[in-house]
């Protein structure tokens, strides 16, 4: 089972943009509230790391 959790680091969110991690989570596990930095519901969330993958500024961490 993977123990990790996926982490939203706001301060590393410019939030001044369309997430591009929000359309590719396979769950649809990532919301985003206008430009806002985006939300995760963790009991969506299968922990793929995908998400962390397409954030350029590293705000999406699996920790
Ligand atoms: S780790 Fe995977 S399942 Fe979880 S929010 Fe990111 S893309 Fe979605």
């Amino acid at each position: 089972m993977n123990t990790k959790t996926l982490v939203v680091v706001k301060g590393n969110c410019p939030q001044n943009h369309p997430c591009p991690s929000v359309p590719i989570c396979p769950v649809d596990a990532l919301k985003q509230n206008g430009f806002n930095a985006p939300t995760v519901d963790l009991d969506d969330c299968i922990r793929c790391g995908k998400c962390t993958n397409f954030c350029p500024m590293n705000a999406l961490v699996l920790v």
